[in-house]
C-alpha cells in the first residue's frame, strides 16, 4: 500500500521527541498531528477527522500509559478503539419480519454495484439463512440491468421477477409483491434504478416504490473507491428515503475505507455487508475491527 501506516508514522514521530517513554501534552500533539494527516490521506471527511482527533486526545490524556505500551502504541490503540466505536455495531443484520414476507429495497447510484449486491445478498440469505428469495428487476432504466439480474439469478438458483423494460418500476414492484405472496416467498429484494447523479426523477421513483412496498430495509450501496463525494450522496439518499443499512462495495480495490468511515459517522446508518469482488460469493458480514485495521494501514 502506498501509504505509510499510522503506527509507523507515530513511531517515527515519537522517536524524534525527547524524553521518550513519557506522554506529554507536546508529544501528544505531535502524534495527533500524524493521526490527523493519516486519516485525511485515507479520505476521511475533514469534519469527521476534527472531532475524531479531539476525542482521541481527550481519551489519551485521561489515561495512564499502560506498562506494556509505549505512548505511540497507546495512541494507536486508542485510535483503533475509537475507529471501531465510530464504525459501529459488529452484528448489524437484516431485520427479518417474524412471520411472512420481508422486503428489501436496494438503492444507490449507477455503477456502485447495486445489482451485483442484490444477487449477493439473495445468495447469502438463501444459503446461510434458508430464505425463499425472490429478486425483482425494478431497474428498467439502465439497458441490460434486467438481463444482468436474470443471469445472476440463474447462477445462484434464485428466481427473478420482471415485467420487462416497458413496465414502470412501481408497477413491476406491485405485481412482484402479489407474485411473491402467492408463492410464499419470505424475502423479496428489489433492485432499483440508479443514475450517475442523484436527480429528482430518481428520488421520486424510489419514494413511490417505498410508499408501495413499505420495505423492511432500504440498503444503500456505497462504492468505497469514490472519494469525498460519497458523503454528499449518502446524506442525500438518507435524508430522502431514510436508509436503514449500508453495503460497502469494491473493498477489494485499494481504498482504505476512509469514505466509509465518513458516511457511517455522518449518517449514523449501520454497515451490514462488505462486497469485495465481482463474484456472487464475494460478500462478507461487516467487521468493524477489520475495517479499523484497514483504515489505520
Ligand atoms: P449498479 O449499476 O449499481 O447496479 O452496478 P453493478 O452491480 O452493475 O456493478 C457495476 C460494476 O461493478 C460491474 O462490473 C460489477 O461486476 C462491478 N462490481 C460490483 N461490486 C463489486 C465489488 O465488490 N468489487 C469489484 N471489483 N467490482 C464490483
Amino acid at each position: 500500500m502506498a501509504f505509510e501506516s499510522l503506527s509507523e508514522r507515530l513511531n517515527k514521530a515519537f522517536k524524534n521527541i525527547s524524553g521518550q517513554g513519557k506522554l506529554t501534552e507536546k508529544n501528544m500533539n505531535d502524534m495527533l498531528k500524524e493521526v490527523r494527516m493519516s486519516l485525511l490521506e485515507a479520505d476521511v471527511n475533514y469534519e469527521v477527522v476534527k472531532s475524531f482527533v479531539e476525542n482521541v486526545k481527550e481519551k489519551a490524556l485521561g489515561q495512564e500509559v499502560l506498562d506494556s505500551l509505549n505512548p505511540s502504541q497507546m495512541v494507536v490503540k486508542i485510535v483503533h478503539d475509537e475507529l471501531q466505536v465510530l464504525l459501529g455495531e459488529e452484528d448489524a443484520r437484516i431485520h427479518f419480519k417474524k412471520q411472512g414476507m420481508t422486503t428489501v429495497m436496494m438503492v444507490g447510484l449507477q455503477g456502485t454495484g447495486k445489482t451485483t449486491a442484490s444477487a449477493k445478498i439473495a445468495n447469502y440469505c438463501k444459503n446461510k439463512l434458508a430464505r425463499r428469495v425472490l429478486l425483482v428487476a425494478c431497474d428498467v432504466v439502465r439497458p441490460a440491468a434486467i438481463e444482468q439480474l436474470q443471469t445472476l439469478g440463474k447462477s445462484i438458483d434464485v428466481e427473478v421477477f420482471t415485467c420487462g423494460p416497458e413496465t414502470s418500476a412501481v408497477e413491476t414492484a406491485r405485481q412482484a409483491l402479489a407474485y411473491a405472496k402467492d408463492r410464499q416467498k419470505d424475502l423479496v429484494i428489489f433492485d432499483t434504478a440508479g443514475r450517475l447523479h442523484i436527480d429528482e426523477a430518481l428520488m421520486q421513483e424510489l419514494q413511490q416504490m417505498k410508499d408501495l412496498v413499505v420495505p423492511d430495509e432500504i440498503l444503500l450501496t456505497v462504492d468505497a473507491m469514490t472519494g469525498q463525494d460519497i458523503v454528499t450522496v449518502a446524506k442525500e439518499f438518507n435524508e430522502q428515503l431514510s436508509v436503514t443499512g449500508l453495503i460497502v462495495t469494491k473493498m477489494d480495490g485499494d481504498a482504505r475505507g476512509g469514505g466509509l468511515l465518513s458516511v457511517r459517522s455522518i449518517t449514523n446508518v449501520p454497515v451490514l455487508f462488505v462486497s469485495n469482488g465481482e463474484k456472487v460469493d464475494d460478500l462478507e458480514e461487516f467487521h468493524p475491527d477489520r475495517m479499523a485495521d484497514r483504515i489505520l494501514g
